[in-house]
Formats: structure tokens, C-alpha cells, sequence
């Protein structure tokens, strides 16, 4: 028997034992879907998270979206009522959030001429990456009528780590490296553009409030340097973000609060240079991640030696992550439940599959489920980031899967 990883809070089950999702039947919601696979996202666990962002975090820090973590329509069209801007990674995501209204900062290596001249035409902020993106974007803005709007990510001599800081500077496709940034905020200045500030990511899905902590004191620190050498205070500070959700079997929430508490003071002091500037978090994963539940259907059960197997609709190809092949060195259980079956005891040691045909598409290894049979419903959670949009949906040319907000 292998443990697999906490179910997030909010999720219930009504008298007979089935899951609710946004207080609905998940018989209900895969019936208005059409049917799995299907992934469901959860608008009330969103608000939680946002409403505990603003309770938690410094009045000047604003909240962005990072649409990476997931670009499906419904659910930008509604998160853009709750945040204050949309960071992209891609053209591609713009297209997705142009029309919805908010303020967006475009970041990602790769971005081509077309690319800039588009995004410096629609007004939105470019997170240059380089000084040879830089030169690009000025010599197209040149062409134009409005100033672009262009902030510098810098590549930082510290890294998001669970033991501190790593001091050294790495080396890296993002951003710019510390040491030169000054120089460039000068010439973009110089030649006229409109300099929107900085941009600092150091990490993504920590757990460890000590080390963003640390992480966030040293970003505001380096940005105040970084101007004081530029000459020029910055309007904008991203502070990136890096705010992680439990997954696996010992994962513990992120202390907010803590972190929220140790920026307060780190703004209440900060240097001079840095009084009139803005600043904001950029999340993907915490904001949505624990709103997604991946639904899939039992198709067969079947023994082989002395193990028992529940194959599903679904699998790699939609929810690559809860494979463990997303990135992880070790595979570990996400959180899975039976969803029709979810308040009763659990019996005996099952392996849930996908349906495709490679042995990777191993959904949950060796845990304890309720027994389970062909029509039962396989809810896999942690579902709403780095789901759908980050797997092999091709893959097999199996069905697609359906989105649904609730
Ligand atoms: C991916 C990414 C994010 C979002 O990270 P999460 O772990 O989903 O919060 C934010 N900013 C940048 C620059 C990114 O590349």
C-alpha cells in the first residue's frame, strides 16, 4: 500500500457518499458536460484563495494571474473580475486575455518581431529578456506612435530555495543578468520608451514560507539597487510569486500568513527609491491548482498476478502531472478519490491506469480505495494547474477533455 497525497479542503460529499464539486453532484456535472474525461473547476476555491491573498498580503501589492497555469476561457473571462492583471508567457495567451480589460505584462523568451509589434501596439507591458529583444523591441517601436511599454526581468544572483538563499547567479534564458540590468534601464529610458519597472522570478511551487520570505526581502533589496544604479525609480516591481499547493503525501500548506506578515514590514522599510512604486505577485498554480478536480471513468477492472487494476477513460494524455511525468524525479500518488464512492471505507490496494497504451499512464499506484467497479468515477485532485494545458492531449488520438466551470 502507497500513501497518496492530501485532498484539499473544500470538498464534500453529500448523504449517499458522492462527491460535490461547487456544492453540485459530480453525477449532475458530468452529465451536463457531456461526459468524461472531464475536467471541473471550482470558482468557490478560487475566491478562498483570493479572498486570503488580499486579507493576507500588503494593500500595494497587487495580484496577477499567471495564465500559464491554466488558459481555459470561462475561467480567465471570471478570474478577470477578481485580479488585477494577467502575466502571459506566450502570444498565444494573449490572444486568450486581450478583450477581458486588464492591465497584462508579457514575459517568455522567443518573443518574435510580429510578436512585439502586436503586443507594443495593444499597450501591454514587455518583460524584455534580453538586450537583443530589447534593441528589437525599440527599433519596431520606433515605426509606431505610442512609446512602448517595457520592463526589464532581471535574472537574480539568488534563487527560490527550501534552504535559503543561493547566492552566485546562475545562468539562464530568463532575463536579464543583475549586473547589466542598470545599463539597460538606461537606455531604455534614453531612447524614449516608457520604462515600466522590473520583473523577478526566482521559483515556483515552494511550500516554505522561510524561503520566500527570504526570497521576497531580497527581490525589493535587489530592485532598490538596480534603480539607485539606473538613476530612475521604477513604477512597477514584480515580485514574482513561487506560492506552492500540497500534492504528495507529507506536503504541508504554504504559511501565507507568515509570508504575507514578513513583506508587510520588508515594504514599510523600504528604501526611498522605491516609495511611489507598485508591486505585485504573480500567481498561477496557488490561485487555481486546488480548484481542479480531473474526472475520469472506470473501464474495466481486471486482476493480473496479485494485483488489481482499474482502467480509466482518461489518463496521461490529459493529466500528465498525477503520472509523474511532469517534471518530477520520483513518481509519487496524487490526490485520488472514488468519486461516487467518496465517504466509504477503503478495502483494498488498487492501481488506477489511464487508457494508453504505455506503462506511464499510471494514475494512482498501489492505494487504498473503496472497491470500485467499470462506471465508477475516478476523481484525481490538484487539477486546476498545470493540467490539461500542460499535457500531451494528441497523444494516442484518444477523446479530448471537456472543461467546465462551476
Ligand atoms: C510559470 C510562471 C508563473 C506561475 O507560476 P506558478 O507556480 O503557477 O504560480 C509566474 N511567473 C512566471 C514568469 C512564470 O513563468
Amino acid at each position: 500500500m502507497k500513501p497518496m497525497g492530501p485532498i484539499p479542503p473544500g470538498f464534500e460529499a453529500n448523504a449517499s457518499g458522492q462527491l460535490l464539486i461547487g456544492g453540485r453532484l459530480v453525477s449532475d456535472i458530468v452529465a451536463e458536460a457531456g461526459g468524461t474525461p472531464l475536467f471541473v473547476y471550482d470558482t468557490r476555491i478560487i475566491e478562498r484563495q483570493i479572498e486570503r491573498f488580499r486579507a493576507t498580503m500588503p494593500s500595494e501589492v497587487a495580484l496577477h494571474y499567471a495564465v500559464k497555469a491554466n488558459p481555459y476561457g470561462e475561467l480567465l473571462s471570471w478570474i478577470a473580475q477578481q485580479v488585477d492583471g494577467f502575466d502571459i508567457a506566450s502570444f498565444g495567451e494573449l490572444g486568450r486575455v486581450a478583450h477581458l480589460g486588464l492591465p497584462i505584462s508579457f514575459a517568455g523568451p522567443g518573443k518574435t518581431d510580429q510578436q512585439l509589434e502586436t503586443a507594443i501596439r495593444a499597450g501591454v507591458t514587455i518583460n524584455l529578456e534580453s538586450e537583443g529583444e530589447a534593441e528589437r523591441a525599440l527599433a519596431i517601436a520606433a515605426h509606431g506612435s505610442r512609446p512602448p511599454r517595457l520592463a526589464v526581468r532581471v535574472n537574480p544572483p539568488f534563487t527560490l530555495k527550501g534552504a535559503g538563499m543561493k547566492m552566485g547567479g546562475l545562468a539562464s534564458q530568463f532575463g536579464v543578468d543583475h549586473e547589466r540590468a542598470p545599463a539597460l534601464i538606461r537606455r531604455l529610458v534614453a531612447a524614449g520608451a516608457e520604462w515600466r519597472g522590473l520583473h523577478i522570478f526566482t521559483g515556483s511551487q515552494s511550500l516554505h514560507a522561510e524561503a520566500l520570505i527570504d526570497v521576497q526581502a531580497a527581490t525589493v533589496a535587489l530592485a532598490a539597487e538596480l534603480a539607485a544604479q539606473a538613476g530612475a525609480s521604477p513604477p512597477e516591481v514584480n515580485l514574482g510569486g513561487g506560492f506552492g499547493i500540497p500534492y504528495f503525501p507529507g506536503d504541508e500548506p504554504l504559511d501565507l500568513e507568515a509570508v504575507g506578515a514578513a513583506l508587510s514590514k520588508v515594504l514599510a522599510e523600504r528604501p526611498k527609491i522605491l516609495a511611489e512604486t507598485r508591486f505585485a505577485i504573480e500567481l498561477g498554480r496557488w490561485l487555481v491548482g486546488e480548484a481542479g478536480v480531473y474526472l475520469t471513468r472506470i473501464v474495466d477492472r481486471k486482476e493480473s498476478r496479485d494485483e488489481t487494476f482499474l482502467v480509466a477513460d482518461g489518463g496521461l494524455q490529459h493529466m500528465l502531472a498525477a503520472t509523474g511525468n511532469f517534471g518530477q524525479l520520483l513518481r509519487r500518488n496524487y490526490p485520488v478519490a472514488i468519486a461516487n464512492k467518496f465517504t466509504s471505507e477503503p478495502s483494498e490496494a488498487i492501481t488506477i491506469t489511464g487508457c494508453l497504451c504505455t506503462p506511464l499512464d499510471l494514475l494512482a499506484h498501489e492505494v487504498a480505495f473503496p472497491r470500485a467497479e467499470p462506471g465508477d468515477l475516478v476523481a484525481i485532485f490538484c487539477a486546476g494547474a498545470y493540467g490539461l494545458s500542460a499535457s500531451p492531449q494528441e497523444f494516442l488520438s484518444q477523446p479530448r477533455a471537456r472543461e467546465l466551470l462551476v
